[in-house]
């Protein structure tokens, strides 16, 4: 299942990821790439948002992973930066609580691995100065359906 979007501006990307966040569940692992400044911390503002966690969402540039908690009785944001990581093995070290949470990995190409049977991940490209535009590839039973 693959869907292609175009994100005009920082304000749509934002409004993506609220509605990603909105679709989102326990269990659910989701891959963000893209070079740098292609809009992966703020999808991922976006779907704390529609997730309803405790903010702020930041680039976790000085950490591996920040666990944003639920507000609303749901599961909690984890959000991993893999930028860093040498290999899949430093990611399985990090030891995620995958069944409980959504994961988000920026820069998790080729991390997760055999990590678990479904991975929607997230391609953004970009166009011109604002124009991203996106792909949400599901793999797996999860993904089966489109997303948004
Ligand atoms: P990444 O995490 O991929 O490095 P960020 O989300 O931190 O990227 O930063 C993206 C930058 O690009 C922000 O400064 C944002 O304002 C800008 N930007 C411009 N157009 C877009 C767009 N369509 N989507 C997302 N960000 C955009
Ligand atoms: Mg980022």
């Amino acid at each position: 299942m693959i869907e292609r979007l175009v994100v005009p501006d920082p304000e749509a990307m934002h409004a993506l990821g609220v509605r990603l966040g909105g679709a989102l569940r326990a269990g659910d692992l989701v891959v963000l790439t893209g070079p740098l400044g292609a809009g992966k911390t703020t999808l991922t503002r976006g779907i704390g948002e529609g997730l309803g966690v405790r903010g702020p969402v930041s680039s976790p540039t000085f950490v591996l992973a920040r666990t944003h908690p639920s507000l609303v009785d749901g599961p909690p944001l984890v959000h991993v930066d893999a930028y860093r990581l040498a290999s899949a093995a430093e990611f399985d070290d990090l030891d995620l609580d995958f069944e409980a949470s959504v994961v988000i990995v920026e820069w998790g190409a080729g991390m997760v691995d055999g990590i678990a049977d479904s991975v929607l991940e997230v391609r953004i490209a970009r166009e011109d100065d604002d124009t991203r535009a996106v792909e949400l590839d599901g793999a797996g039973p999860r993904w089966a359906e489109p997303v948004l």
